[in-house]
């Protein structure tokens, strides 16, 4: 094979082994993978590797509370990954752990370079002591009450109700929050990392002003790094790089005969996984199965090797400052580039786990949504800035129902009808002059180079709008040219075939173009319509086809009440064990009156009702139940009442029933309203007297 153009070395920040993906996960690795498949289209060797992430105190202490060992723990975890990974469709070469012979090799052979530089200090420092649990406390593990405000139960490095930051020493009644007993003040030997010293505060200011030839941090990060390094890097403080047993991670070499074991801070040995998973990948055989002949160290000490890795911007600091720092005075290759994305929010608020709101991976799979509407839709909201971007439902149903469907599959699920049913198959350009010809291919080719470069880039949105504007163009001239009229008309035949082949070829550049977003649907378009016996490459976006396979359907629409399911609060449970939430749903089954007594109902005055626009049946009820804030409740009872009747009636609503994140909101509760086969629907209503707020009983 010929030599490739370009050789890289490309990671994903490493996933924290403690339970499954969220959505912020998936995001990074839809954006890695498809910049990833983009650079193979080009020809060039990628060696795209990621690991778990799996050692440290939380690890530790949830395998603990768990009863099973860190080890069964990440390896469960670790399953639930590459499930994901697969069923997202990111095509890493090699995964693998940080809980491994190479990586402690690698932390080890970092370290003792550190050391030999002298760029290692022992420093004794005091820290709050768990006595019961019988060790050092995590800042996350300390919570007390905040010294600004005094509101209790705040976690030791800030407070959630005042927003004041301060360190766990200075908590009021500060307590564990493993065991609840007052932490002591104990003293510690620990080894740092002597960022402060003057060569490495030189070294980072060069390194980030130009980590390679060519290369400059995105502009915000170098900006936020600037302020970090201060004036010529003064503002650099040593890292406390080893942690106290009990933990759970990779041992510190060379420590003083009879003295107490010292590990490596998580945050040590973390990123040196991209270089254990890269070791895995030469040792396993594949990356030789990708034609790279050479070894593991003599790939990482080629200068040509380019390594980039994509993180999210809350992990800036250890991968712009520690990492390159280790790796510069350990003697090894340093990034090429980091490349840094914003979070994912779902309709503006930020997705969390604790809130049991956002989207979960998982579920979206399970609900039987298609992975790449996703990378679709991911994509074209992703640019080369730190951008925060935000999951819309609605907006979501329209780039998947009228992009991706309407006007891209629309073109191939049209223009194939017409050549298969009247062609056999066959492509032909007759009724164009030699000319045309040219230009077209031209304007193939400059298409597919505007993209190239924005794929390049990472602006994957500006791909997308320069697809679907291809797409509007394409369609655009074939029902201009009317071939449901030129089928009937035998002497229409030459127009008909152009017109339809014409349209295919646009149909091959832009599945080209959307190859690495849409790699499974792109492969099937180039091996069922257009019977390559491989997947695109590049080249092929100004290719001439000269025939077609039969078109078989590539990509259905999404449904809204998909993406309604997918938004429903329900909580996130990171380990589902198996054989819950299934019962048959026949009658309901009897329950004793505790169970009845933990429905909450209340009486409610309907203050206002809207219809709904985009939902049929739904009426938005803005409900008093007697509380500060009126509640917004949607009601499928369009069909039986209009909106302003309802309004000042009294109804009795469900009012702990976990609110509902619909389409159109969030629906605080539920009216009752009593229904049987045939139409109609009856609210409820109490008699005369009932006040809102009451309780029903
Ligand atoms: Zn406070």
């Amino acid at each position: 094979m010929p030599a490739p153009a370009r050789t890289l070395f490309v990671t994903t920040a490493l996933p924290y082994a403690n339970g499954p993906f969220h959505i912020g996960h998936i995001m990074e690795y839809i954006q890695a993978d498809i910049w990833v498949r983009f650079q193979r289209m080009q020809g060039n060797a990628v060696h795209f590797v990621c690991a778990d992430d799996t050692h440290g105190a939380p690890i530790m202490l949830k395998a603990e509370s768990e009863g099973i060992t860190p080890e069964a723990l990440i390896s469960r975890v670790g399953e639930s990954h590459r499930d994901d990974w697969k069923r997202y469709h990111i095509s890493f070469d090699t995964t693998h752990t940080t809980h491994s012979p190479e990586n402690v090799e690698l932390a080890q052979s970092i370290y003792r370079a550190l050391a030999a530089r002298r760029l290692i200090a022992t420093r004794t420092i005091s820290q709050f002591y768990d006595p019961i649990k019988g060790m050092f406390l995590p800042d996350r593990y300390i919570k007390g009450t905040c010294p600004k405000c005094g509101a209790k139960d705040q976690y030791g490095d800030a407070c959630e109700v005042c927003g004041s930051t301060y360190t766990p020493t200075d908590l009021i009644e500060p307590y564990s929050t493993l065991t609840g007993a007052r932490p002591e003040m104990r003293d510690s030997e620990h080894l740092f990392f002597r960022l402060s010293a003057p060569e490495v505060a030189e070294y980072l200011q060069r390194w980030t002003a130009a980590p390679a030839p060519g290369q400059a941090l995105q502009p915000e990060v170098f900006n936020k790094v600037q302020e970090w390094l201060g004036d010529g890097g003064r503002k650099l403080a040593d890292w406390d790089i080893s942690r106290d047993p009990p933990y759970f991670g990779i041992e510190i070499p060379d420590q003083p005969a009879g003295a107490p074991a010292k590990y490596f801070y998580v945050w040590l040995d973390a990123p040196i996984g991209y270089l254990a998973a890269l070791k895995k990948h030469f040792d396993s055989g594949a990356a030789r199965a990708l034609g790279e002949s050479r070894s593991f160290d003599a790939f990482l000490a080629d200068p040509a090797v380019e390594q980039y890795h994509f993180i999210g911007k809350d992990i800036v600091y250890f991968h712009t400052l520690f990492w390159p720092a280790m790796l510069h005075f350990a003697g090894r290759k340093t990034p090429n580039n980091i490349f840094v994305h914003g979070f994912i929010t779902a309709s503006g608020e930020k997705m969390s786990k604790s809130r049991g709101t956002g989207i979960s991976p998982q579920r979206y799979i399970e609900l039987g949504l298609d992975p790449e509407w996703l990378r679709y839709y991911i994509a074209a909201k992703l640019n080369s800035h730190v951008e925060d971007i935000d999951f819309g439902p609605d907006d979501f149903v329209a780039r998947v129902n009228s992009d991706l469907i309407g006007k891209y599959v629309n073109i191939a699920s049209r223009a194939a009808t017409f050549i298969s049913r009247h062609f056999d198959g066959v492509l032909a350009t007759p009724a164009e002059s030699a000319n045309d010809r040219a230009n077209r291919l031209t304007i193939s080719q400059m298409d597919a180079e505007a993209a190239r470069a924005n794929y390049e880039a990472r602006e994957f949105g500006k791909v997308l709008r320069d697809a679907m504007k291809i797409a509007d163009r394409i369609n655009e001239a074939f029902d201009a040219a009317q071939p449901w009229v030129l089928a009937k008309d035998p002497g229409a035949r030459d127009r008909l075939q152009t017109a339809c082949s014409q349209a295919l070829q646009g149909f091959q550049l832009l599945s080209v173009m959307l190859s690495p977003v849409l790699p499974q649907v792109a492969s099937r378009v180039a091996r069922e319509l257009f019977g390559l016996s491989r997947d695109f490459t590049w080249n092929d976006a100004w290719a001439e086809p000269a025939r077609i396979g039969p078109y078989r359907h590539l990509m259905t629409r999404v449904e809204p009440r998909q993406v309604d399911a997918l938004l429903e609060a329900v909580p996130v449970t990171p380990d589902p064990s198996p054989g819950d939430g299934k019962g048959a749903s026949e009658a309901p089954a009897r329950i004793t009156i505790d169970e009845f007594s933990r429905v909450d109902l209340r009486i409610a005055r309907i203050v206002a009702a809207q219809a709904v626009e985009g939902a049929d049946k739904l009426v938005r009820l803005t409900l008093d139940v007697g509380e500060a804030k009126p509640r917004t409740v949607f009601a499928g009872i369009k069909s039986a009442y209009a909106p302003e009747a309802l309004v000042g009636r009294l109804t009795p609503m469900v009012a702990n029933l976990a609110p509902r994140k619909m389409r159109f909101g969030v629906s605080e509760g539920m009216v009752l309203a009593a229904s049987g086969d045939g139409p109609g629907i009856y609210l409820l209503a109490p008699d005369a007297g009932a006040a809102p707020g009451m309780r029903v009983k």
